[in-house]
């Protein structure tokens, strides 16, 4: 693996001085995405064995200071658009055609949504977005699907849908057991696929679903089909699903009982979604 290329599995979260933004080489955009890290205190509402956030050490940062927020990510547009980016270790190898910059993406140690602000931050985000003339600039929000409910996450949404926002929703289980497996949290399973449900008849979301080995076992077929029968009934419901990103983990997670499973086993998982009529991608380990 060259040095450019190892850059999809290391996603470091600090630049630099930077406490709140860095930028990334994303494989699935293949171009630079900016990630934003709104929860910089590593507290997140789910649990989810394959976490890759380093929870063992204490976080440095504990809150967002909006300000320095906005100066990193002004800063960060910047040296994308003039190159500068590309003069650093290890950016330097990165080829020509993966420069150009896709998304800024919201997503960090925890669950970005339950950051108090949402709407605000999201809005002087879009408005320094506006300010670089990147309209074609993505803003991905990455999230677990557990706050779409409050008003000022809805809000939030709403701003992102205005701003040639993507919004990348987690759903990874068909039954209430595999979920409680996988998430260990207190908020129901229903709850997300409300959520979700609710806010896929608004605009078209990509749902992203990390299956994974669990003590050697990969998720049953009964699992499978309970996960496509979800999917299914979201759609049934007026959900609009642009596209289900089948993954495995590809860098060390939480739990090590957790590994990942073959492109085989993510390519048989993705031919039951597309057989739903909805689109798949696999992103192998
Ligand atoms: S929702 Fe994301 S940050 Fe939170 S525990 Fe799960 S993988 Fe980690």
């Amino acid at each position: 693996m060259t040095s450019w290329q190892s850059l999809h599995t290391r996603h470091p979260r600090s630049w630099h001085e930077n406490k709140f933004v860095y930028p990334v080489l994303s494989r699935r955009s293949q171009g630079i995405s900016i990630g934003v890290n709104l929860n910089p205190d590593k507290v997140c509402n789910f649990d989810c064995i394959y976490c890759q956030v380093d929870r063992r050490s204490e976080a440095e940062t504990k809150f967002v200071e909006t300000e320095q927020l906005l100066v990193e990510i002004d800063h960060m547009l910047s040296l994308v658009a003039n190159g500068a980016l590309f003069d650093d270790e290890p950016f330097r190898d990165v080829p020509a055609d993966r420069r150009r910059l896709n998304d800024i993406a919201f997503s960090g140690d925890g669950e970005p949504t339950t950051y108090r602000n949402f709407d605000e931050i999201i809005a002087a985000v879009a408005d320094l977005k506006q300010r670089h003339a990147l309209s074609a600039v993505k803003m991905v929000l990455i999230t677990n699907a557990s706050m779409f409910h409050k008003p000022a996450v809805e809000r939030g949404l709403a701003i992102l849908d205005a701003n040639n926002g993507e919004i990348w929703a987690k759903l990874e289980a068909g039954t209430d057991d595999y979920y409680q497996l996988v998430e260990r949290t207190k908020i129901p399973f229903r709850r997300i696929l409300d959520n979700i449900t609710a806010a896929a008849k608004v605009r078209p979301l990509v749902i992203q679903s990390l299956f994974m080995r669990i003590n050697g076992a990969a998720p049953s077929e009964t699992e499978i089909d309970a996960f496509c029968e979800r999917l299914s009934e979201i759609v049934a419901a007026g959900g609009q699903l642009k596209l289900v990103q089948v993954y495995t983990v590809a860098r060390p997670p939480a739990e090590s009982f957790v590994t990942s499973l073959t492109d085989a086993e993510l390519e048989a998982i993705a031919a039951k979604v597309r057989a739903l009529g909805i689109g798949a991608e696999v992103f192998g380990a």
